[in-house]
């Protein structure tokens, strides 16, 4: 899928779209979900046009990439979900039900999680 320059976390990096900022550094960005769906649910996005994780790893630069797993983990540190442990999920295409076409990862912790998917696959 092509990178639309308007979705909203193109937006949000341009500074046109306010957001609750938790880190920011020269790799990526992390703020509060809007609709969170756990005590604390933290998104984190590279700085850079991609919208899924195939086209970041083949294509983005290697300082991005490790500069965004990076800002990822030290996001996890900050809003304090290491020790007690947190999900971290990549919604990535059209079957895992994507919404925002810019890579994020979500950052859910805060409380015990339910099962990883809802069990419909058998
Ligand atoms: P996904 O389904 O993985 O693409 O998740 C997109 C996430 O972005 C959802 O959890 C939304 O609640 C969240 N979201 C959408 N717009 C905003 C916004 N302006 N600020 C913060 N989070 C947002």
């Amino acid at each position: 899928m092509a990178y639309d320059d308007n979705n909203i976390f193109a937006k949000i990096l341009r500074g046109e779209i306010p957001c609750k900022k938790v880190y920011e550094d020269d790799y990526a960005l992390a703020f509060h979900d809007i609709n969170p769906q756990a005590p604390v649910h933290v998104l984190v996005i590279p700085k850079g046009a991609y919208v899924g994780m195939a086209d970041f790893a083949a294509n983005a630069p290697t300082a991005l990439i490790s500069g965004f797993m990076q800002a990822v983990g030290k996001v996890a540190a900050e809003v304090g979900v290491v020790e007690e442990g947190y999900r971290l999920i990549a919604n990535d295409g059209p079957n895992s039900h994507q919404e925002v076409p810019h890579l994020h990862f979500h950052i859910l912790g805060g409380k015990r999680v339910g099962p990883l998917l809802d069990g419909s696959f058998r």
